[in-house]
């Protein structure tokens, strides 16, 4: 490949080759593999100037991996999981917000720390750890943090927990979207589409675009969930006891509607409880929007007939799952 050599100033071929180089992290070894082009025409090694090579981000990742630690992004996502900013969290845990700023862009975190991280994964951790903290957040925005974890840490419930525990969606794959299965973002999005009432094969088939959609606009679904060919059309895997889940905790009411001169009775859900928004992204929460005001209007055989025209529905057979890189001829 031809390449401006930026040690030489010549234009030449140079070739790319692979290097290890060995990094010291905490004062252990950690081999990292990179790649530098070589110039035929001087013979000096560069870096490619546009995937700059730090030797860091890679021996940090090895080191993680190996120790069992949190990975920069898990960081965010657990802060982000109770709607905190970074300094209030890290006021909470007694370091100042610039070091979890830190921690949440690459730096390696302290392993006593990176442990007290993993207990907030936990909502009766964090829970617990707001209120024997007082003095950290004002009391107008705790008792705003707190009721939205109290609703996370109804997880102690045994249905929920079993569902986390034992479900069988904790594969993350194509089938997945790439992401792993989040059951408070898929019972909140639930709520969140179920806030004026909805049908249950309505609720279905939002969820089925609000994935979907996401995937295709940003590489990733938003719950993790997995959906099937029914005869009514795509479903998540499972969707029948997370609504029972959902009815049974008091979260969702459910009535029979009856439709007059149609001679059909459908289970009508609506939320009880308001969904917790800071557990979605923008980009997530855009999705969600986009979707309910889509299908504004649409019947429940209007919506059902709509999502059988996709690709991903009428390629697949009953019972099968559906892949997300059907996202791409998505019709919405
Ligand atoms: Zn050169």
């Amino acid at each position: 490949m031809k390449e401006i050599c930026p040690i030489c100033d010549k234009k030449s071929r140079a070739k790319l080759i692979k290097k290890k180089e060995a990094m010291n992290v905490r004062g252990e070894r950690i081999n990292v593999e990179y790649e530098v082009f070589k110039c035929y025409a001087c013979g000096e090694e560069y870096i490619d100037t546009e995937t700059e090579y730090e030797p860091f981000v890679y021996a940090y990742a090895i080191y993680r991996k190996k120790h069992n630690m949190l990975h920069p992004q898990e960081i965010k996502e657990i802060r982000r999981k109770y709607g905190l900013t970074q300094s209030e969290l890290g006021g909470l845990l007694g370091w100042g917000g610039a070091t979890l700023s830190r921690y949440e862009n690459g730096a390696l975190q302290d392993k006593a720390h990176d442990n007290q991280l993993k207990l907030l994964r936990e909502p009766r951790n964090m829970l617990k750890m707001i209120t024997e903290n007082l003095d950290a957040l004002r009391e107008q925005r705790r008792n705003q943090l707190l009721t939205n974890i109290k609703k996370l840490a109804k997880d102690e419930y045994p249905i929920k927990r079993f569902l986390k525990e034992w479900g069988t969606e904790r594969e993350i794959s194509v089938y997945s979207g790439y992401k792993s299965f989040d059951l408070d973002k898929l019972i909140n999005c639930i709520l969140y589409f179920c806030k004026d009432g909805l049908l249950k094969t309505v609720i279905n088939k939002y969820l089925f675009y609000a994935d979907f959609q996401h995937f295709k606009e940003y590489q990733t679904s938003i719950t993790g969930a997995r959906y099937v060919h029914l005869t009514y059309g795509p479903v998540p895997m499972n969707y029948d006891i997370y609504l029972a889940t959902l009815v049974n905790e008091r979260e969702i009411d459910v009535n029979e509607v009856f439709y007059e001169g149609k001679d059909f009775v459908g289970e009508e859900y609506k939320a009880i409880e308001a969904p917790i928004l800071t557990l979605f992204s923008d980009s997530e929460l855009k999705i969600l929007a986009t979707v309910k005001e889509h299908f504004k209007g649409y019947s429940a055989k209007a919506i059902s007939d709509f999502s059988h025209e996709e690709k991903g529905y009428q390629e697949t057979t009953k019972g099968q799952p559906i892949s997300y890189e059907y996202a791409e001829t998505l019709r919405m």
